[in-house]
């Protein structure tokens, strides 16, 4: 799954828009900087403000500050290495969301239209987890299918109209 995962970063049409990807892993430090307080709130919008400032910037906090050095390529070029580090990272999936979300044409972070149009492209519309606008602090089934139902009653009148 890792390799295949490396290769699909490897073709033109998803390494010129997901830029600088690395492993990641839940370790302690993961863990403290999850925690929701008002320093790690501080912490990260810092890093995240650094991270989005330049490549060469990006590259070394990722480098020396989240991956501890460890890089795709190093692990997809040693078996021993791959084995150890999915061995000793692999955790259960979190609740990932909005990995197509939903907002304003003007937001350029935004995939799909409030309707769940996806920007750009006519005749297809997201109904799920991925358009929610940000990972919400809470279990996602329930509200998944809040996303569905409100999406469907949208179509639904928009066909009534036309
Ligand atoms: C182990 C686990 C436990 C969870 N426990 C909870 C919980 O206790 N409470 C809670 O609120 N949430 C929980 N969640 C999260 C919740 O299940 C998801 O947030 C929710 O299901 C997301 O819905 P979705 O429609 O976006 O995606 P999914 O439910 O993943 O639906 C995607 C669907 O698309 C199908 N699909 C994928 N590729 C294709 C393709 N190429 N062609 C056709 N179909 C395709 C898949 O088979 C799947 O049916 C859990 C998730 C996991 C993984």
């Amino acid at each position: 799954g890792f390799r295949f995962i490396a290769r699909l970063l490897q073709q033109d049409s998803l390494s010129s828009v997901a830029l600088d990807p690395f492993p990641s892993a839940l370790n302690a430090r993961a863990k403290r900087v999850s925690k929701v307080t008002s320093t790690n709130y501080a912490l990260t919008s810092v890093l995240a403000l650094l991270m989005d400032a330049s490549p060469r910037l990006r590259r070394g906090l990722i480098r020396r500050v989240i991956t501890d050095g460890d890089s795709i390529s190093d692990l997809i070029n040693d078996e021993e290495h791959l084995d150890r580090y999915i061995r000793q990272n692999v955790i259960p999936s979190w609740h990932p969301t909005s990995t197509c979300r939903m907002g304003a044409a003007a937001d350029p972070g935004a995939v799909t239209d409030p309707s769940g149009r996806v920007l750009g492209v006519s005749g297809l519309r997201i109904a799920d987890a991925s358009v929610m606008p940000f990972c919400p602090r809470a279990n996602t089934n329930i509200p998944t299918i809040m996303v569905a139902e409100k999406l469907a009653d949208t179509v639904l009148r928009e066909d009534r109209r036309s």
